[in-house]
């Protein structure tokens, strides 16, 4: 995916060229809004994980230089192109384990599926459980990579 259709023409052109950074907002099919953060690899867009975000801002894509300097309307680029970049994925937000909460999501199941849940047992809690760290060092470093800056939460457990 080429970034060249996605460079501020303030902050990642010309002599006061700074590291091309944007936010991606979008919605998720909950309606909920979400960021991520893409950067710059060997010419290559660099997607960030997504997470859920209040930042008051329509769904598009933003320089994090321009947003430094209270500019806070989104690049000009089309949806179309937007998509045609791989951009358009619909957003995955992870979750990490610390924020789980068990009657939250029981409420949503029932909420979305109501009388279809035939059964609910209610189970002891257990404690979080992660992966030794030492697990990630043996992967190849580009998977380690790519777990740690797009999939893991930000705490990094696994
Ligand atoms: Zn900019």
């Amino acid at each position: 995916m080429s970034i060249v259709a996605l460079r501020c023409r303030t902050h990642n052109r010309g002599e006061r060229r700074r590291p091309f950074h944007l936010l991606q907002i979008s919605l998720d099919r909950d309606g909920k809004r979400v960021r991520r953060d893409l950067t710059e690899a060997n010419d290559e867009v660099v997607k960030g994980a997504w997470e859920y975000t209040s930042r008051p801002f329509d769904a598009g894509l933003y320089c994090h230089h321009c947003l430094n300097e209270g500019q806070r309307s989104p690049l000009p680029i089309d949806e179309v192109d937007i998509r045609d970049l791989g951009l358009a994925d619909p957003p995955l937000v992870f979750q990490s384990p610390r924020s789980f909460d068990s009657t939250t999501l029981i409420a949503s199941l029932r909420e979305k599926f109501g009388d279809r849940v035939r059964d609910v047992r209610e189970l002891s809690a257990q404690p979080a459980v992660y992966a030794d760290g030492a697990v990630l060092d043996r992967l190849h470093p580009g998977l380690r990579r790519a777990m740690v800056e797009r999939l893991l939460p930000k705490d990094g457990n696994l």
